[in-house]
């Protein structure tokens, strides 16, 4: 588990970027830009990666599908082995659509409507990991009309401050809307004990992501466990499922990525103390390396003692940069020499639509496509349609091979649900 070797899946080839044993020059010429490219390898990498370091216990690794949640990616994930984690019936539509068994999925989320509820429990999935008293409640009575007895998970709020990129991919600190309060935690078990038609299975957590530090998730294993000790303690047994939830973090500039065996080391002998599987739900970890977007290069302009590159790619496709203020590589697919200072910035009308600010990339021409990297994850699954630009293409590439997983979105598409003449009906006639 060197964290030296970590596969990319892209390189160059006599100067020009591969992902795999395509060139994306040659993909991005057959199939247009803006364009997510996708390296199967990478994925393989770090599934195989995480199998090997939780191998010693019970476990189940379930990919969480709003890193990216295309039919595509998913099919990935399900032949490497893995369980689905959703966050919306969308989300397990798209799951169940994709092949998931109902018994390898699992559904989080603080804002599940009553329909979402329905719709999880009549699939019959794994659990259901509640985040609030009034949701359990909720979940019995739908059961109950339903005959049936709903497997449920409790979402605890571990309460543990960590330090992330970014303040909006904290979740598990104290006062944050996710999961019940630590200290609520036994009370609310008792209360789902009590209810006839939900079956408390598990404990879960979410601390956050970006994570390159293990300890949180040592202090949020240990915190899981003492909750279980104490429901033993009074009576509420019989819980099979430890679920740590996701946020390993990923490379994109000279981060750390997370030590794998000091995850080993620090959390697993917890967790195995408590003789319940252990279920994670990574997201970013398993393909936030393994995607690439590829734009081109519309003009090049001076404005105000800077240089601008700009593109056909920004904001719609990437919302990272300005939603989070993340970082991303860029780079000249083709390389060029002549290292210039710059920033990248998109086509949409927000001076928020940027991919990079002050950058040194090659002296780039109208024309020249560019990559930018380590976009698998909250990439293509946070692209909008502002502008009224249809969304991009996806693209999956297997070693020598590759394939459109999702066309690039037409203009018939953009008004496909619009309703040109109004068909007008009365109002409240009681009013
Ligand atoms: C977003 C999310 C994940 C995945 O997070 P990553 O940082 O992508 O691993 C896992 N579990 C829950 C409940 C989430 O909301």
């Amino acid at each position: 588990m060197g964290q030296s070797v970590l596969t990319t899946g892209f390189a160059r080839v006599d100067g020009v970027m591969h992902c795999e044993g395509v060139s994306l020059e040659h993909i991005a010429r057959e199939v247009g830009t803006p364009l997510f490219v996708y390296s199967s390898a990478t994925m393989r990498d770090r599934y195989e990666r995480l199998e090997r370091m939780l191998a010693p216990l019970p476990h189940r690794i379930h990919y969480t599908l709003k890193a990216n949640s295309s039919l595509g990616i998913l099919r990935v994930m399900r032949e490497l082995g893995a369980g689905a984690d959703v966050v919306s019936g969308g989300e397990l539509h798209r799951a169940l659509r994709a092949g998931f068994a109902p018994s390898d999925i699992i559904f989080g989320g603080v804002g599940k409507t009553a329909a979402e509820l329905a719709q999880a429990i009549d699939a019959g999935i794994l659990f259901i990991n509640v985040e609030s008293e009034g949701e359990i409640h909720l979940v019995s009575q739908l059961a109950s009309e339903r005959r049936t007895t709903a497997r449920i998970s409790i979402r605890v709020n571990p309460e543990i401050t960590l330090e992330t990129p970014h303040d909006y991919i904290k979740t598990g600190g104290k006062g944050h809307k996710f999961g019940i309060p630590y200290d609520d935690v036994v009370h609310v078990a008792q209360i789902a004990r009590s209810l006839p038609n939900v079956e408390l299975v598990g404990l879960d957590m979410h601390l956050g992501s970006q994570l390159s530090r293990i300890d949180p998730y040592r202090d949020g294993a240990e915190r899981l466990s003492s909750i279980l000790s104490e429901l033993t303690a009074r009576g509420v047994t019989g819980l099979r499922y430890i679920d740590i939830g996701g946020g390993l973090g990923v490379r994109y500039d000279t981060e750390e990525p997370p030590d794998l065996e000091r995850f080993a080391h620090l959390v697993l002998p917890i967790i195995a103390e408590t003789g319940l599987k252990l279920i994670m739900e990574p997201g970013r970890f398993l393909v936030g390396n393994a995607g690439a977007l590829v734009g081109r290069v519309l003009y090049r302009k001076h404005s105000g003692g800077k240089d601008y590159v700009i593109t056909d790619t920004g904001m719609t496709e990437l919302l990272r940069p300005s939603h989070y203020g993340a970082f991303h590589r860029i780079e000249a697919i083709r390389e060029r020499g002549n290292a210039r200072r710059v920033d990248v910035v998109g086509p949409v009308c927000e001076s928020g639509d940027f991919l990079a600010l002050d950058r040194d990339l090659d002296d780039l021409r109208p024309g020249d496509y560019i990559v930018v990297s380590d976009v698998g994850a909250y990439g293509y699954a946070m692209a909008s349609n502002y502008n009224s630009r249809g969304r991009a293409a996806e693209v999956l590439v297997d070693d020598d091979r590759f394939a459109i997983i999702t066309a690039r979105e037409l203009y018939d598409d953009l008004t496909r649900l619009e309703v040109e003449t109004p068909m007008w009906e009365a109002g409240d006639p009681n009013r």
